[in-house]
């Protein structure tokens, strides 16, 4: 093999000298070099799960056939308390539901296979791309669901940490697939802060809120993105009767508070180190 075909050779021009001490082979120099890359390959199988899997497809049917039955429960609940109070204490604010967006009536799977074709993590200006299609299809259960809600007397608000840049292409969405209240009054997008007690709020001060509906605990209440002690399971004790009552949760394995307890912030370099040595501190 001459100097020109021989990549041990080519690497040595390209490749700091500590990194050829450190690895192995040609292969293992690729990947140190390239953090983003890991990253995005270990969320390969979540993503395969999350799409393809006919196990995800009915967990969301499952959760949305849930939330029938518990906003059933709910409404019930709100007639008999009127039967026990007089007619002038009766709470007559309008009924909602508030459901998440992603992950929750949308699925952006796609979003994710694609990013794992090229090797990339989530970036704002590929995600971009992606929601300007409005071509995110309903995830399964989510529209029959809130069509059930929605003639059963309940508004729909939509709660969303999704840019206020991406209103007009996420309204075209959620109206392409048939959603209830896919209006400029029930989508609240992120203007500033991910934390979505504020809009909660706003919506609770006019209705009666009968069910929350999300993809991760904090669509609930935002003491879950605190994952610092025992990964927020305390909150789940603190806050179990309301979960139940009040919350159905949808599966998802590709990202989430739970992953960037993890993660951290920073760099890929620095995510990657901090998921490594979580996997060295814990199994057996
Ligand atoms: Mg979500």
């Amino acid at each position: 093999m001459n100097a020109r075909m021989n990549p041990w050779l080519i690497l040595s021009a390209a490749v700091p000298l500590t990194a050829l001490i450190s690895c192995s082979s040609p292969k293992h120099i690729a990947a140190a070099e390239n953090h983003e890359s890991l990253l995005a390959q270990q969320g390969t199988d979540a993503v395969i799960w999350q799409h393809a899997s006919a196990e995800a497809h009915w967990l969301y049917v499952q959760g949305y056939d849930h939330a029938t039955w518990k906003l059933e429960t709910n409404l019930t609940a709100i007639d008999a308390e009127k039967q026990m109070v007089d007619s002038m204490e009766w709470d007559r604010r309008p009924l909602a539901v508030i459901v998440d967006i992603d992950e929750t009536v949308l699925d952006n799977s796609p979003y994710q296979v694609s990013a794992i074709k090229h090797d990339r993590t989530f970036d704002q200006a590929t995600w971009r791309e992606w929601t300007d299609k409005s071509a995110a299809k309903a995830s399964p259960g989510a529209l029959g669901f809130l069509q059930y809600a929605k003639s059963a007397g309940c508004e729909v608000f939509y709660i969303t940490n999704r840019d206020i840049r991406e209103k007009a292409s996420t309204l075209k969405n959620l109206q392409d697939l048939g959603f209830p209240d896919a209006d400029e009054k029930h989508l609240l997008l992120m203007e500033g802060t991910s934390d979505k007690t504020e809009r909660r709020e706003r919506v609770k001060a006019t209705h009666q809120v009968l069910l929350l509906v999300g993809d991760q605990l904090r669509d609930f209440d935002e003491r879950f993105k605190d994952r610092g002690v025992n990964h927020g399971w305390d909150q789940l004790n603190d806050l179990h009767d309301s979960l139940s009552q009040y919350f159905i949760l949808l599966p998802n394995p590709m990202y989430g508070t739970w992953r960037d307890a993890i993660q951290g912030k920073g760099t890929d370099a620095e995510k990657h180190a901090r998921v490594k040595a979580w996997f060295e501190k814990n199994g057996y």
